[in-house]
């Protein structure tokens, strides 16, 4: 079977409203910080014409709020004046040029909104927020609905082919929706029909507004993951009233904002939800979207080949690859860029108010930053480490035509990668491994794979990157080298077992990773049932928020896992906002304890003497593991620095402190980009 006789559902094209699609990907929103940015329209542009340069079929934008009120913050970006919508038009142009469909999203932030004054159907706070909303009366509600039409109207005077109106994740049309936000007794509270009124009359009033021409895509939620969310004939019911109301395309919105499932990060199975979405497929007769962990042209070819959905939605994996769809029509999908699903450099930037990038693909939200053309000098350029940084500089180096060896001392590539991939869920970065080995390959990088690069053989180049990683720091403590101490390196990658009883000693980002690696069990982790029987989901898709039991109940362990710091402050508190908080909840149900504000001892035979508050206590494990942090590898630059040749260090070579993949590949690629 050819590449493209593969994936020839996804490639297929298809009709939608008065459009044609020219295949079923869709590139889903994403709040970008781009538009607040202060070179935010150009940036917009060439981040949006890079997506549909590589073929999405429809490209939605991040959320625009209808007026003032709907704002995520003060700051947030709105559709409710015409000129400033007129300020898009040449985004939607660069779209156009490329062949790509535009969509804008109108999202109402409801009680998600981070000021004071803002609206919901009834006063109730929303748990991820401090300020709680004022009830709408009649009369606001009235108004928003025309807000959304006028919003609309904007966006397609502007240019823009649709709308995408927000109606899940937690926002007002979800908050209207359902019963955990909606106790209203007048006619949009009460019954599915009336909590169904608000959407249903959003979609009329922008079809009435804006007639045939314009695509309305609606959000739906599929799966509220919230108690007394919709359940499955709610959903079902929700799904007919908007296709009657003349929505074109339903795409599918996954858990709340304030739910405690997972719903898109590494540890959530791919396609996890994709049966959620096939049960409003089969009350609709217009397109229905699949969303959340699809990022691999197979999982998405299967989804649409069974029926579960006619397009799929795919946001972080277009931040990743924009080629994605580009890529498998010219019969490339092993050059394909998987999203990992980390969230680091996406929802984690923006949740800290930076503007959105990839940790796979630093390019992504800074693409004005980054040149495609070839060098004008093409140099010879010895990379020395094959980790993430040094496969990232090699690779981006040879692209840009220059002449690159790659000398990696162990066998395999891929450094400090090979040991993080152990974690549960953490294996996508299998992906990132696989697309780096075909990326060097395909631009001639000589690999010289187990071989230790000595001075001798970093002559005559013409220059020299050290990317020679980072080993586990070994703290000076009497009794380390105890049998019974491990590194995490040797745990995670299985060259040491550990017992039934362990300490890990360091609760960072290693640390949380060991913890879970140990705690866990792996079919739990990786398998769907899995999933969804550990975090209270009805894999079935039908009770009220399709939860099943309670997202934190205790879960059985592995092993008995304590975990140590010296620091007094919460454990975990510098992990990801996005990710942290799901290893925190994991391990707690897996009955992993912490102690933190520790001074260590020593280590003999007893155990690992502690003091905590002045008192010695001995732990007495089997294990114990150093997730200590890490020194860097700095022997050969410091050889060669004796030698006068030049080298420049990137990557845990050049600063250990905080080191990890977003800041390796950023480093390796923006290295390259300077020769
Ligand atoms: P880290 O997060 O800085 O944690 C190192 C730990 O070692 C700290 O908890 C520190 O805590 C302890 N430590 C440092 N020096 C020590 C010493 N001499 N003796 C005893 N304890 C010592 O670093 P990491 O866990 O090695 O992770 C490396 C990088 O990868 C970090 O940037 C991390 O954020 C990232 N990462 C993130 C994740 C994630 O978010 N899930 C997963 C893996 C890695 P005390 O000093 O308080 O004891
Ligand atoms: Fe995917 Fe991580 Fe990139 Fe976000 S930062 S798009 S989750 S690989």
């Amino acid at each position: 079977m050819t590449e493209t006789a593969r994936y020839q559902t996804l490639l297929s094209p298809l009709r939608a409203g008065r459009h044609e699609l020219r295949n079923r990907v869709i590139m889903g929103s994403m709040h970008t910080r781009l538009e607040t940015a202060p070179d935010g329209l150009e940036r917009q542009i060439a981040f949006y014409q890079e997506r549909a340069r590589g073929e999405a079929a429809i490209i939605v934008t991040g959320g625009f709020a209808p007026n003032a009120e709907g704002r995520f913050d003060l700051e947030g970006p709105r559709l409710d004046h015409a000129e400033a919508a007129r300020e898009l038009t040449p985004i939607c142009d660069a779209v156009h040029q490329e062949g790509s469909l535009i969509c804008a999203q109108i999202c109402h932030a409801g009680r998600y909104a981070k000021f004071e004054g803002c609206v919901a159907p009834s006063p109730i706070r929303a748990p991820i927020n401090r300020f709680t909303p004022r009830e709408m009366t009649e009369a606001d509600i009235h108004r928003t609905i025309a807000d959304f039409a006028e919003a609309a109207a904007n966006a397609q005077a502007a240019g823009f082919d649709g709308v995408e109106i927000m109606g899940s994740e937690g926002y007002l049309i979800n908050e209207f929706t359902v019963l955990h936000t909606n106790h209203r007794k007048d006619d949009w509270g009460g019954s599915a029909e009336n909590r169904h009124r608000f959407p249903v009359e959003i979609v009329r009033a922008v079809r009435e507004r804006c007639g045939p021409q314009l695509l309305i895509i609606y959000r739906i939620s599929v799966a509220d993951l919230v108690e007394d969310g919709a359940p499955a004939g709610e959903i079902a019911a929700l799904a007919r009233r908007l296709e009657a109301a003349g929505a074109d395309i339903l795409n599918s919105g996954i858990g709340w904002h304030e739910a405690r499932v997972p719903t898109i990060a590494y540890p959530v199975p791919r396609a996890a939800w994709r049966k959620a979405t096939a049960r409003v497929k089969a009350a609709v007769s217009i397109p229905v979207v699949a969303s959340n962990r699809i990022n691999t042209p197979e999982i998405a070819e299967d989804i649409l080949a069974s029926g579960d959905a006619d397009l799929i939605s795919m946001a972080r994996p277009l931040l990743a690859d924009p080629h994605f769809a580009r890529k498998l029509r010219e019969g490339r999908a092993d050059e394909i860029n998987p999203c990992i699903a980390c969230n680091q450099a996406c929802l984690d930037f923006i949740f800290s108010e930076k503007t959105v990038s990839c940790l796979v693909n630093p390019r992504a939200g800074h693409e004005t930053e980054f040149r495609e053309t070839p060098s004008d000098h093409p140099r010879k350029i010895a990379v020395v480490g094959g980790g993430a940084a040094g496969m990232a500089a090699a690779a981006e180096a040879a692209r840009l035509g220059h002449r690159v060896t790659l000398f990696e001392a162990s066998d395999r590539l891929g450094g400090q990668l090979n040991l993080a991939r152990a974690a549960p869920g953490k294996d996508e970065f299998d992906g990132t491994l696989r697309y780096y080995a075909g990326q060097l390959k395909k631009y001639g990088v000589v690999l010289r794979l187990g071989h230790r690069a000595e001075v001798e053989d970093l002559t005559g180049f013409d220059h020299v990157v050290i990317a020679t990683g980072v080993t586990p720091r070994i703290p000076d403590l009497p009794g380390i080298d105890h049998p019974k101490v491990v590194t995490y390196a040797e745990i995670l990658s299985g060259a040491r077992q550990a017992g039934k009883s362990v300490v890990v000693m360091g609760a960072g980002g290693i640390g949380h990773d060991v913890a879970e690696f140990l705690a866990v069990d792996p079919d739990e982790a990786r398998k769907e049932e899995g999933f969804f029987a550990s975090w209270g989901v009805d894999s079935r898709f039908e009770t009220a928020g399709a939860l099943a039991g309670d997202p934190l109940a205790p879960l059985p362990a592995q092993r008995q896992i304590l975990m140590l710091q010296r620091k007094t402050a919460k454990q975990g508190a510098g992990l990801g906002v996005s990710t942290g908080w799901i290893l925190r909840n994991s391990l707690r149900k897996h009955g992993v304890e912490g102690i933190s504000g520790v001074t260590y001892e020593r280590v003999d035979d007893a155990g690992l003497h502690i003091l905590v508050d002045g008192a010695l206590r001995i732990i007495a494990a089997d294990t114990i593991v150093l997730c200590t942090g890490q020194e860097s590898e700095r022997s050969l630059a410091e050889a060669l620095a004796s030698r006068g040749i030049a080298a420049t260090m990137i990557g845990g070579a050049e600063e250990a402190a905080e080191l990890d993949a977003l800041r390796a590949i950023d480093e390796g690629v923006r290295l390259a980009q300077s020769f």
